[in-house]
């Protein structure tokens, strides 16, 4: 097994957990939620201790939970006492608010516990399929899924992240830092993430903070940083120049880059996973010389696809497939036709291995759970945008795609709205070249019928005649 099969099969970009797709589902009811927040964390003694004020515009209910290692110490509702949220130890907190009119609530929820030791010998899916809050020197990881901080469940929330740390440890969560200070007392920085938001990830550790700053499209600053365990920091240099290539890349060919900062943060678990302005991927992945021209373009990609415009998940992820065209195959084609031919041979030989029921339309791919669907979601995905740019040629595809960004962003976007902004910009009708992928399994099934010299004064020739069940054509 070579390290690049290793490495496709088992970092897979999980740009957003599969509670997303709960919490995306639930946009149009989005009810305006804010969240500010300070949490102090020891890594050593694997200690969390918070307070959230958290502020709900014009609810028809809340739903506000905590997950089952914490305790509250204190819990308000517009300045009187809430309910238990619990009958007993062990059990998630849950407090449901019933609401009859509009107005602003107003939630402070005092919240400790002890997170779980880190284990640094999980790989990726085992990471993956435990959604808890670790914390060691080494590493602290507080996925959303986790249940770490009272949230308001379904809902897409905006919010203000103070963090505290012991000196020698450093962190952060996906947003712009507004504010941060390190003295012997220990590390402070605050964040702001001011678009509605699925969740909060919180990582931190022993990092080595580099930091560059890159001016976007239309020169406006984007803080470059790399999070680094200190046995890496030296590799700080060339991810942060790989990125600035990506951000210009992606630039110039979609549109100016969502946010004002990006980051690359080190994992002590073989883990990688994208989040709005960041990734978080192992440190023996970073390690990989062969990231920084691969996966890592792929997670930049995701702040558009994925984290800028968001699936629609009741009719399917396309970002998977879009996220792979532009950037795993892009690179693929910037190489040689024969490297983009080879992979799409790979794409249609593992398409081919399909057992009988695995493979599924374009449409019901949600996210990554294994690896048929991956064959499916990411890889047929992106033959179809392949196709799809031949169908229509590439300044066509070019500019639909440019619109997409400018009209979709921030927003819940389904496979009916890239048909529409494609028709609008071809105009064609494409409604048959999207029903027969998105809503159909399997594929043409293309056979030579003949093939015949045609030899000429000007040379040799060929002419082959190509047959499928429902189409003629040479
Ligand atoms: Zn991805």
């Amino acid at each position: 097994m070579t390290g690049r099969t290793f490495i496709r099969n088992f970092l897979i970009c999980l740009f957003l957990g599969s509670v997303a797709q709960t919490a995306f589902a639930a946009l149009v009811r989005y009810n305006e939620t804010d969240y500010d927040m300070t949490v102090r964390i020891d890594p050593i003694a694997r200690t969390i201790e918070g307070k959230s004020i958290i502020t709900v515009i014009n609810p028809r209910e809340v739903n506000l939970v905590l997950g089952q290692a914490f305790e509250v110490t204190r819990a308000l509702f517009n300045g009187n006492v809430l309910g238990a949220g619990r009958e007993q130890v062990n059990q998630p907190y849950f407090w449901q608010i019933p609401f009859n009119y509009s107005q602003q609530h107003q939630f402070e929820i005092h919240w400790r516990g002890k997170l779980a030791a880190l284990d640094d010998s999980l790989d990726h899916q085992q990471t993956l399929g435990r959604p808890i809050a670790v914390s060691g020197e080494a590493g602290t990881f507080l996925p959303d899924a986790s249940g770490w901080y009272p949230r308001v469940a379904d809902g897409l929330a905006r919010y203000k992240v103070k963090l505290e740390l012991p000196a020698g440890q450093r962190g952060l969560v996906a947003g712009r830092l507004i504010e941060e200070s390190e003295s012997e007392q220990g590390y402070r920085a605050a964040f702001e993430f001011p678009h509605p938001a699925e969740g909060i990830d919180l990582m931190a550790g022993p990092y080595v903070i580099e930091t560059q700053t890159h001016q976007n499209i239309n020169n406006r600053p984007i803080q470059l940083r790399t999070y680094f365990h200190p046995q890496i920091s030296n590799l700080s240099r060339d991810y942060l120049d790989a990125v600035k290539r990506y951000l210009d890349l992606y630039e110039k060919w979609i549109g100016e880059y969502p946010y004002s900062e990006y980051s690359i943060v080190s994992s002590p678990t073989p883990t990688g996973f994208g989040m709005p302005t960041l990734t978080y991927l192992g440190i023996n992945v970073l390690q990989l010389p062969f990231i920084r021209d691969t996966s890592l373009g792929h997670e930049v990609l995701h702040n558009w696809w994925g984290n800028g415009v968001y699936p629609d998940y009741k009719s399917g992820n396309w970002s998977e497939g879009l996220t792979t065209f532009m950037a795993d195959y892009a690179y693929k084609e910037q190489e040689s036709s024969e490297a983009a031919r080879e992979m799409r041979l790979g794409w249609l030989r593992d398409f081919a291995a399909l057992q009988p029921g695995q493979d599924a339309p374009l449409s019901a791919f949600t996210s990554r759970t294994h690896s048929a669907s991956k064959i499916v979601g990411y890889n047929k995905a992106a033959m179809f945008f392949f196709m799809l740019r031949d169908h229509l040629d590439e300044t066509v595809f070019q500019r639909a795609i440019q619109g997409f960004w400018s009209v979709q962003r921030f927003k819940v976007t389904s496979w009916q709205h890239l048909q529409k902004m494609f028709e609008m910009i071809s105009g064609q009708n494409l409604q048959p070249f999207f029903t027969q992928w998105l809503e159909r399994t399997g594929a043409p099934e293309i056979t030579i019928s003949e093939a015949k010299s045609t030899s000429a004064d000007s040379g040799y020739g060929l002419s082959i005649t190509l047959n499928n069940p429902h189409q003629r054509t040479s």
